[in-house]
């Protein structure tokens, strides 16, 4: 069957990972803006890291039949540095109008501090401006309950917010009432030294349901792979879930949340069309 990565940072993988995803039916993959590993000395570091993911990568990606599409930000992680974050948010509306660019993401949260909280807000407000689509990176274990109500907070004081348009990311069992609950979109995530494993993510499909839900691999440069995302998959065809039901979750619920966005390309699969 088709599916989608709708969290995936290519510019860490290597091309066995694209022919890897190709092999196993994935079409489209989306891939926001993150932490390099290491923090950036300058803005110009992130104009090269912008080019990279709009130009690159895509080009890469169709190699492999794979479409590719990004979201440009500065991360939670660097947000930590207001002025070199204002130089950053200052580069990134000359890029919106990129055919591969969906929005502005992965903004959100890291330690929960001022200046994290300083930084989303303003991203917030940019992708309110340009009417973007926005994805949201929720912190880390123990920060993660208090980070999710932070940012559902803030989201939900800016009247230009559509909740609809947000998708709130790494929901685990703690926080994945909390992100739909007020109309956002969630996102789970299969990485399992530190986030969901197939088995528990197919646990939270059947507790939660899989509406407004998108399940993704976040694979990057830590241990990670977009096998994770495949093995998920099969664990919910395994447990009796039908080929139809698992389109819907890990097809078409991608195409209906980046499908807002006119540069999206990709169609929903089946009767529900
Ligand atoms: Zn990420």
């Amino acid at each position: 069957m088709k599916y989608i990565d709708p969290h995936i940072h290519c510019v860490s993988r290597t091309t066995d990972d694209y022919l890897y995803m190709a092999r196993a039916g994935v079409v489209a993959v989306t891939e926001p803006s993150f932490w390099a590993g290491y923090d950036r000395s300058s803005a110009s570091s992130f104009a090269d890291y912008f080019r990279h993911l709009t130009e690159v990568e895509p080009k890469r990606a169709a190699r492999y039949g794979i479409q590719h599409y990004s979201w440009l930000c500065i991360n939670a992680k660097e947000a930590e540095d207001v002025g070199l974050s204002r130089e950053v948010i200052g580069l990134i509306p000359a890029l919106l109008d990129n055919p591969h660019v969906l929005g502005v993401g992965e903004i959100g949260l890291n330690k929960n501090t001022r200046n994290e909280i300083t930084v989303f807000e303003e991203q917030v407000d940019l992708a309110a401006r340009h009417d973007q689509l926005i994805l949201i990176h929720t912190p880390h274990l123990e920060d993660k309950h208090k980070g999710t109500a932070i940012i559902s907070s803030i989201l939900r004081n800016d009247p230009r917010i559509k909740p609809e348009r947000v998708l709130i990311d790494h929901c685990e069992e703690h926080t994945m009432r909390m992100a739909r609950d007020h109309g956002f979109w969630a996102g789970m995530t299969i990485y399992p030294v530190s986030k969901v494993t197939p088995q528990r993510a197919v646990d939270l499909m059947e507790v939660y349901g899989t509406k407004q839900l998108c399940v993704n691999s976040a694979s990057d440069w830590g241990e990670s792979g977009p096998q994770w995302l495949t093995d998920t998959l099969l664990e919910f065809r395994r447990r009796g879930h039908t080929e139809a039901e698992a389109d819907e979750v890990f097809h078409n619920n991608p195409c209906r949340f980046m499908g807002q966005s006119p540069k999206w390309k990709v169609e929903a699969v089946g009767a529900d069309g």
